[in-house]
């Protein structure tokens, strides 16, 4: 039986990727890696859509949040921290280690923090030294309006701090257009690589702030980053394998086109909630994002037991909810190097084991919602 994976991070990853992978590792202050390490550094600034520097890090995602927090606050600096789920409360962990003052702006799993919030609470905390957001957060399927948050906060000296780990390459999302002082994303989302990097755009509005701030961290300071990468180098060894085979991948999507990118996520996305309706099913997420469908269990059916069975039974595997939302909800990803046939298929299996579970659903109906919807213009 062939393994499928749907989970949000990882992804499948583009089988021109996974042959990088398998080559032989080269020596990291090479002239060969330097030139490497620039070529993707320009890929990350067109998929950013930025001009300011974009630093690589060898870490997960969460390392690239945590050289954002530690790099631009003090202790005891006030930020305004808007959570809609567990990534917004990564931020939270974070900002609390560093003991940072937080001012926190929460809506209940499956809502989106409003502009009006953020609005409020700029207005209520003039002293905040900076704002920390999720585009897509991923836990619940919800995308967030950074467009509008960066209007809010370009108009004061509080940064914009982004979590767009699985958000960047799936949703749109322009880094010096909206505003976004850091943007930070990791390999294992949309951008078609295993885990292992983390990839952080800093502005000059952010740089000045990181400058002057005291040195709170050693592996994480950005600022060594940044002084590395004017040299196309980094400060310690890097997972070069991974730039390697990351690179491959953003050929991937230089090739596409960000904006042909963005419409297939989009078209993707909006067939896959097509056909969960048409199931009879709810969506969890009142702004849906693109990169992911996040389906509320319906009362009476064992949330887990299913996709455990879609795994067992058909090879399809799919995320459960994270901690409390176990059982609760099922995410469903189609970032990245997943196509519509792929989610075809996961449709059907679903359709297939909540029928073998006695649920009632017309077999074919969300499968025949989804080409209808991907047809349409
Ligand atoms: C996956 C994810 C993270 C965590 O990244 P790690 O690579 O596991 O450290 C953080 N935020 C969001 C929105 C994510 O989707």
């Amino acid at each position: 039986m062939k393994t499928r994976l749907f989970t949000p991070g990882p992804t499948p990853v583009p089988e021109e990727t996974l042959l990088e992978l398998a080559k032989p590792v080269g020596y990291h202050r090479s002239a060969e890696a330097k030139a490497i390490l620039a070529e993707l550094t320009e890929d990350l600034k067109y998929v950013f859509q930025t001009t300011n520097t974009v630093v690589t890090i060898t870490s997960s995602g969460t390392g690239g949040m945590d050289a954002a927090v530690s790099s631009s606050l003090a202790a005891g600096e006030k930020v305004i921290l808007l959570t809609a789920g567990r990534w917004g409360e990564r931020w939270r962990g974070i900002l609390k280690a560093y003991g940072t003052n937080i001012v926190t702006v929460e809506v209940p799993y499956g809502k989106a923090v409003t502009p009006e919030m953020l609005e409020s609470a700029l207005k209520a905390n003039p002293d905040a030294k900076a704002v920390f957001a999720t585009l897509s957060e991923t836990s619940t399927g919800v995308g967030h309006d950074l467009e509008a948050f960066g209007k809010l906060t370009s108009k004061t000296d509080a940064l914009l701090i982004v979590d767009a780990i699985s958000g960047l390459g799936a949703m749109e999302c322009h880094t010096d257009k909206w505003n976004l002082d850091i943007v930070v994303t990791g390999s294992q989302k949309a951008l078609m690589l295993p885990p292992g990097l983390a990839f952080v755009s800093v502005n000059d509005k952010a740089w000045k702030k990181i400058e002057a701030n005291p040195v709170r961290n050693f592996y994480l300071d950005l600022r060594r980053y940044k002084k590395s990468i004017a040299e196309s180098d980094t400060p310690f060894t890097p997972a070069n394998t991974l730039i390697k085979a990351q690179r491959a991948s953003l050929k991937r999507i230089r090739a596409e086109g960000i904006e042909n990118l963005w419409a297939r996520h989009a078209k993707m996305g909006n067939a896959a909630r097509a056909a969960v309706k048409a199931m009879g099913l709810e969506l969890f997420a009142e702004r849906p994002n693109n990169g992911l469908t996040v389906i509320t269990v319906p009362n009476g059916v064992d949330g887990s037991a299913t996709l455990k069975a879609m795994e067992k039974k058909y090879g399809f595997k799919l995320a459960d909810g994270q901690d409390n939302m176990k059982g609760k909800i099922w995410r469903l990803s189609h970032m990245g190097y997943t196509d519509a046939f792929e989610v075809l298929g996961a449709i059907a299996a679903l359709e297939l084991v909540l029928i073998e579970g006695g649920h009632k659903i017309e077999p074919g109906v969300g499968v025949a919602a989804f080409q209808k919807a991907f047809a349409a213009k």
